[in-house]
């Protein structure tokens, strides 16, 4: 693991501890998720849900999972068989490359990639391959994407809606990359984390209801992102058995069990109503607008994110011409933290003036954040 050093999310935070600053670095919302699954944490701690919950995750949670990805996607799951509930979407993530992988397969993914992704390969003795997404739309190239394919091409690791871009898949981006898993005989391992938080209409494709894919797609997602929970790290794998059920031999090594009292929280959460849901993306596509425009309204090229809690902008006109450099200083200078781009490329070409702020923070925030950040202007 020499080089991978700290996260960068970690050093952000810390930085903006340090001095004070407005964290729009590390992804965690600065309010509180609906209040019945709080109520129903400390329900369960008083109720006694206190000891090991089973392996394969409390059933309840289970039931609520496969229940939820019937109900939006219309994909039909056993909760028995084809679930698996996680130490977050960070364990589902390490134990499905371990579970797959054997030393040198080759794992496609998109650049920039969350940070995650690349120590989860290199943990299993696997080998990145990437595609890079290009600023300011992030479009999916063809021709890098083909080439990032090979025979020993074993997973294709995918993550809609994006972090960093905010970019939410086309359906015929979604099937050029599908088409080529089949091809190449490969698994298609998607991050849906952000499944819940899409805007300006735009619904979430899931890769495993695409046709032919349920077989050979392993879907992950966490209850972080979708009830602001960040801290509670439940997340959940599923897809066809025999995958699950290696993905689940991982993971007892791994952790065993985790968030006794709080996947019975999350299992109310995934029932709650329809209101919910949209009431969350509501919310987060206004923060996107009021952050966009406060960044347009200094100068600065956006991306505009269709989904996710990020926005990356150009920051250039700030003097900027080394991101990590920039977001380094920016805390001590301004009183704002930021996350560079390049940190999640091969390619930091690609993103030398990329910074991603993250709006999913009290409006007032956004606002001063901006504010600040204007004074560097020349
Ligand atoms: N995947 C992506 C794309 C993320 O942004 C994050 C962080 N929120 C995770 C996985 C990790 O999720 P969790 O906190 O549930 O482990
Ligand atoms: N996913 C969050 C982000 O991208 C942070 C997760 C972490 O701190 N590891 O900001």
């Amino acid at each position: 693991m020499q080089g991978f050093g700290s996260t960068i999310f970690a050093e952000m935070t810390a930085l903006a501890n340090e001095h004070g600053a407005l964290n729009l670095g590390q992804g965690f919302p600065d309010t509180d998720g609906p209040q019945e699954i709080l109520d129903a944490a400390k329900a369960a701690i008083d109720g006694g849900r206190n000891q090991y919950p089973p392996g394969a995750g409390v059933p309840e949670l289970l039931d609520a999972i496969a229940a939820h990805q019937k109900r939006f996607y219309g994909i039909g799951l056993d909760p028995r068989s084809e679930v698996l509930v996680t130490v977050g979407a960070t364990e589902a993530i390490a134990a499905t490359i371990l579970a797959l992988c054997e030393t040198g397969d080759e794992v496609v993914t998109f650049e920039p990639y969350y940070d995650s992704y690349a120590a989860s390969i290199a943990l299993a003795g696997a080998v990145r391959r990437t595609s890079v997404l290009r600023f300011p739309d992030f479009a999916v190239d063809e021709e890098s994407l083909r080439a990032a394919f090979s025979p020993r091409t074993r997973l294709v690791l995918l993550n809609t809606p994006h972090n960093p871009t905010g970019k939410v898949f086309t359906r015929a981006e979604l099937e050029l990359i599908c088409a080529l898993a089949r091809e190449h005989d490969a698994w298609v391992v998607t991050d849906e984390v952000y499944e819940h938080l899409v805007f300006d209409g735009l619904s979430h494709l899931p890769v495993a209801s695409l046709p032919g894919m349920r077989e050979r797609t392993l879907t992950i997602s966490s209850a972080g992102k979708t009830f602001s929970t960040t801290g509670w790290k439940v997340g959940w794998v599923s897809g066809p058995a025999q995958a699950v059920a290696a993905v689940r031999t991982v993971k007892q090594f791994l952790t065993y069990v985790a968030s006794g009292p709080f996947q019975p929280a999350v299992a109310l959460g995934l029932g709650l109503g329809d209101e919910v849901y949209a009431g969350l993306s509501r919310s987060l596509q206004g923060k996107r607008d009021v952050l966009v425009e406060a960044l347009q309204g200094i100068g600065l090229d956006v991306s505009v994110p269709s989904g996710t809690y990020f926005v990356v902008a150009d920051v250039a006109p700030l003097g900027a011409t080394d991101a990590l450099a920039f977001c380094r200083e920016l805390p001590a200078r301004v009183g704002v933290a930021g996350v560079p781009v390049s940190v999640f490329h091969d390619d930091v070409d690609a993103a030398r003036t990329l910074v991603r702020f993250a709006f999913c923070k009290q409006d007032a925030v956004l606002r001063e954040a901006a504010a600040r950040l204007s004074t560097l202007r020349a």
